[in-house]
């Protein structure tokens, strides 16, 4: 199917299964793909390869995390009458694609992508200089361009990774024909959602709000998160502004919270424990819905795992016709055909 064909662009995002979720991905990533389900043509993959790229050493996690990730997609709102959901790996020609992908990939482009140079520097405790870390943006074209995808919404940092994709795909439609539409990035403007300790929001600060923490967590969470630096005494006023609880308030809360907040904590007219009680029961008010529908999935995991199943089993159906398009266009499809005069020399 070529990608005039279809009858809604295609969208490839996908995750990689490092543990449950936190706000910071339901921001950044989740609540986008939820709002996209009835706009294009999803695919969601678990990408269970690129966590190897860099925990390679042990894999004894990489199973339960892709199911707990399922089950956190599914709490959210990705719907499996609406999306594809699946798991890379058990799709191998992502795999394949990946190798014919590599054939035509130069080093160079490679080498120069930021992210690839920033985490070499920047993640001490693994050795990365492997050929999979380095070859870890192919995969992604290949995750991408195995379904003809249209439409990858991405961060800022991710955009090189598209562009990649796009110079890649060029690449071989050059040697070989036209097979591969070329993506394009869809830029997920995200708001600044700080931590706990007001950074971003990220596990490996361990700041996060789960998406699965129950009531009582969230709002000691909340208790212990920093504000205003100015606001030392109950009767200092502060600034919403350059609070990171006034961060949460601007994505979570309604509009007459937000106006209780400015006037409130301008004037020191409220407390900060009172404000970040609004802030919790904005956040309580998000996560209660999302852990309602993990409930079923966690007394059954198996209904997430036989959803899983039943994706990836679509998936292989559409990547399994892109390759076939791959190979009759490099000329090495799989049936058998009469050898020419010239033996093949
Ligand atoms: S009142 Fe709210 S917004 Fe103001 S400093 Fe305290 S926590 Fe932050």
């Amino acid at each position: 199917m070529t990608s005039s064909s279809k009858s809604r662009k295609r969208v490839l995002s996908g995750m990689r299964p490092t543990g449950k979720l936190h706000l910071g991905n339901y921001v950044g990533a989740l609540d986008n793909w939820v709002r996209m389900q009835d706009e294009y043509e999803c695919y969601f993959e678990v990408a269970d390869w690129h966590a190897l790229t860099t925990d390679y050493a042990d894999t004894s996690r990489v199973k339960q995390n892709s199911l707990q990730v399922a089950l956190d997609w599914l709490a959210a709102g990705l719907d499996p009458e609406k999306s594809v959901i699946f798991i890379q790996s058990h799709v191998p020609a992502h795999a394949e694609l990946h190798l014919l992908l590599s054939m035509i990939t130069p080093l160079g482009w490679l080498e120069r992508v930021p992210t690839y140079k920033e985490q070499r520097e920047n993640i001490q405790d693994k050795d990365l200089g492997t050929y999979g870390f380095l070859g870890y943006p192919v995969l992604q074209a290949a995750d991408i361009l195995v379904y003809k995808g249209d439409v990858v919404p991405v961060g800022e940092d991710q955009v090189a990774h598209v562009e990649l994709t796009r110079e890649i795909a060029r690449r071989f439609n050059g040697f070989y024909g036209d097979v591969f539409p070329e993506p394009q990035s869809l830029l997920t403007i995200a708001p600044k959602l700080p931590g706990t300790d007001g950074r971003k929001m990220s596990k490996s600060y361990g700041n996060t709000i789960l998406l699965t923490d129950p009531e009582p967590v969230v709002r000691r969470k909340l208790k212990t998160m920093v504000t205003d630096p100015a606001r030392v005494r109950r009767s200092d006023p502060g600034n919403p502004d350059v609070c990171p609880v006034g961060d949460l308030h601007k994505i979570f809360s309604g509009k007459e919270t937000m106006a209780k907040v400015y006037e409130g904590c301008r004037s020191a007219g409220i407390g900060c424990i009172e404000c970040k009680g609004w802030a919790a029961d904005a956040l309580v008010q998000l996560l209660s819905p999302m852990q309602q529908r993990r409930k079923k999935f966690e007394d059954n995991p198996r209904l997430a795992w036989d959803i899983l199943e039943a994706g990836s089993e679509r998936a292989r159906k559409t990547a399994a016709a892109t390759m076939d398009d791959a190979r009759a266009a490099m000329g090495m499809t799989l049936a058998y055909e009469k050898p020419k005069p010239d033996g093949g020399q």
